[in-house]
């Protein structure tokens, strides 16, 4: 018998459609929690953590998540870690988890698309998937993973790429790097794992910003005179940012706020490749920080967890190189 902890936070996966309105939304009971008891050969130990819908989770509820996991470390034999979660934020709570935990013991995070009493609802056959990783064993060592609609991926690739469709997560790239079916959970590919960040607060203001084409420095004004301890930008193509933007970005470069790019491309990486005004080699001169492929959701959260133990641009380089 394996022990398994299941945290429930929230999310569709969570709700039930009213047969009159349509409308979805969390009720006064979790329905997932009744539908999930019994599972042969596993013992659920099951918390409601929170019942958010996961636009209002926030970087607090992901660090409460990643304490409450620790705690429960402490007090119990656990053999692995499901937690369900609304699909809009999943993959940045997915991600801080994977930043700022090492566990001997698979952790998986999933959802679902159509709420509880929907036609075609996902929400217990991607907790019953989730349920078959997190007691494989193959899934150590693995970081937190994201199991939907039969598939595992790794919390730093995985992103939501549709509105509606199950089949909505998807690691752009790289792909999944396992599959689930009824005979278990397969493995194909193993991630690189590094080494976690520490993190015990969080009171750093970082915000993200995506450029387009003819982008001024507007907003760059007004979020400059506000308190800000680190920005992210979604450059262009390789890394590259129209030039209007450059007098704020000087600015905040010179007042020591860092700054942290990612491309609006959802392949690639990154580079210092044009030296063109507003071109990659002329923004890392200027002292900008490339990113390794994350999107700007996650490096918003890497930055804010990195800055909380430091401000120096080596190591903030380092940070983000791996
Ligand atoms: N809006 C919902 C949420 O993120 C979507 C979902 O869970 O699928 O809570």
């Amino acid at each position: 018998m394996k022990n398994i902890l299941l945290i429930h936070t929230g999310g569709t996966i969570s709700m039930k459609e009213d047969e009159t309105t349509g409308e979805v939304k969390p009720g006064e009971k979790n329905p997932i929690v009744d539908l999930i008891k019994d599972v042969p050969d596993i013992n659920i130990i099951s918390t409601e953590l929170f019942y958010l819908p996961s636009p209002h989770i926030t970087p607090k509820e992901m660090l409460q998540i990643k304490t409450y996991i620790e705690e429960m470390m402490e007090k119990q034999t656990l053999d692995g870690i499901v937690i369900t979660h609304g699909t809009d934020t999943l993959e940045e709570t997915a991600f801080f988890l994977d930043v700022t935990l090492t566990l001997p013991i698979p952790i998986v995070i999933t959802g679902a698309m159509r709420s509880s009493n929907e036609l075609g609802a996902d929400g217990l056959y991607n907790l019953l998937s989730a349920l078959k990783v997190a007691t494989s064993t193959n899934a150590k060592d693995m970081g937190v993973l994201v199991v939907m609609n039969d598939e595992i991926h790794t919390a730093k690739n995985v992103t939501k790429t549709h509105t509606s469709n199950i089949a909505t997560f998807q690691s752009p790239q790289y792909g999944p790097i396992g599959i689930v079916n009824r005979g278990g959970a397969f493995f194909h590919h193993k991630p690189v794992i590094n080494q976690p960040l520490h993190v015990a607060a969080l009171n750093k203001n970082v915000l993200l910003l995506k450029a387009f084409a003819g982008m001024d420095d507007t907003l760059l004004q007004k979020i400059g005179n506000h308190q800000l301890d680190g920005l992210v930008i979604e450059a262009l193509g390789q890394g590259n940012l129209p030039p209007m933007m450059l007098p704020s970005l000087k600015k905040l470069l010179n007042k020591g706020v860092p700054i942290v790019l990612v491309s609006r491309c959802f392949n690639g990486i990154v580079q210092d490749v044009y030296g063109y005004e507003g071109g990659g080699r002329h923004l890392k001169e200027l002292g900008m920080i490339f990113s390794n492929g994350l999107n700007g959701q996650k490096a918003r959260l890497k930055l804010m967890i990195a800055l909380e133990t430091t401000t120096d641009r080596k190591k903030l380089e380092e940070i983000f190189s791996t």
